[in-house]
């Protein structure tokens, strides 16, 4: 079995290159939920979404979220309430948020309802989906302009505020999801995906036992590293980074997983960091990171798949 960690777009670009490569083996997908959000009452979580949505071939390839197609007409019919719209929810995208919400209501955990939306939208059969914990958590984003959720700074504010740190509200209190340490536990192989490592692979790591049991793991493991020429290809992986006092770099990523991680996968123009991650200990393997199609995808997948087996 393959493992992998993930939050959004990166993760779910390469998570559908695996699907499509890795044949009968099984794949776990464990997803940040540190970006989950309540709006309008509705239960959101962005990146078990996105995943989902990447897996089943409903999404918005251009966009890298929501479902291609969809309409906005709920917004807009909220909007006339003065409700505030800046989260972009689409009317076939609400419904899986009315779905969570209602399920939620009736006393199923997040692990439950991700898998009944795993087969809803029949996801092949050996990749099962995972939210890392059960536990509501939310990350939340210090700025100069005070604390916010993480998806107000992202969308509402667009990334504009100055980041001073970053915080997961009730990480304290959240246990793994049920299967998550036994998964780790019984894995030939982990991958952590070219995901933001503040934002979504770190509250995945802040979760009780999660990064003892990766170091504990005989299986290889391997990242990607988000960043491509030194920078995030979308999105604000390097001003969240530079806010809590990191350089932003692969190498930087690669020494905030050093305590499990055997190899890091870099774009070819950062090649000139080969050096610095080796000397961490951890093997640099220098590819054309960049998924900008499914063939792309494929590449980088299967190119990762061997180096877990060699
Ligand atoms: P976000 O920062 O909130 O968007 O969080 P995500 O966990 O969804 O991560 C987005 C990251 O994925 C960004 O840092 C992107 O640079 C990265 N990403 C997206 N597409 C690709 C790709 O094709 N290759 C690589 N290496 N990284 C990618």
């Amino acid at each position: 079995m393959i493992v992998a960690l993930g939050g959004g777009v990166g993760a779910a670009k390469f998570l559908r290159g695996l699907s499509r490569v890795i044949k009968d083996e099984a794949l776990t997908v464990i997803v940040n939920t540190g970006d989950d959000i309540t709006i309008y009452g509705l239960r959101i979580s962005p990146d078990i979404d996105i995943v989902i949505y990447w897996l089943s071939d409903t999404v918005d390839k251009e966009k890298g979220w929501g479902i291609k197609g969809d309409t906005f007409h709920c917004l807009h019919a909220l909007e006339r309430f003065g409700l505030e719209s800046w989260f972009r929810l689409g009317d076939r995208d609400m419904a899986t948020h009315i779905y969570r919400t209602y399920l939620r209501q009736k006393g199923l955990t997040p692990s439950e309802i991700t898998e009944r939306l795993v087969k809803a939208f029949r996801i092949q059969e050996n990749i099962k989906i995972l939210p890392m914990t059960d536990e509501d958590v939310e990350t939340w984003i210090v700025t100069e302009e005070g604390d916010m959720h993480f998806q107000e700074y992202l969308v509402k504010r667009s990334m504009k505020p100055r980041v001073k740190g970053v915080f997961v509200k009730g990480i304290e209190r959240a246990k793994p999801a049920p299967e998550v340490i036994e998964t780790i536990e019984q894995a030939r192989g982990i991958v952590v995906c070219p995901s933001n490592p503040i934002i979504s692979i770190g509250p995945i790591l802040q979760v009780k036992g999660i990064k003892e049991a990766l170091i504990r793991t005989d299986a290889k493991i391997i990242a990607i590293s988000p960043l491509v020429g030194g920078a995030p290809l979308k999105g604000p992986a390097d001003r969240l980074m530079r806010g809590v006092g990191l350089e932003v770099s692969s190498t930087e990523i690669a020494r905030l997983y050093r305590d499990f991680l055997d190899k890091m996968v870099i774009d070819e123009k950062d090649a000139a960091e080969s050096l610095r991650i080796e000397s961490l200990g951890i093997e640099p393997v220098v590819i054309d990171t960049v998924m900008s199609d499914d063939r792309k995808a494929e590449s980088v997948a299967k190119r990762v798949l061997d180096l877990l087996t060699t």
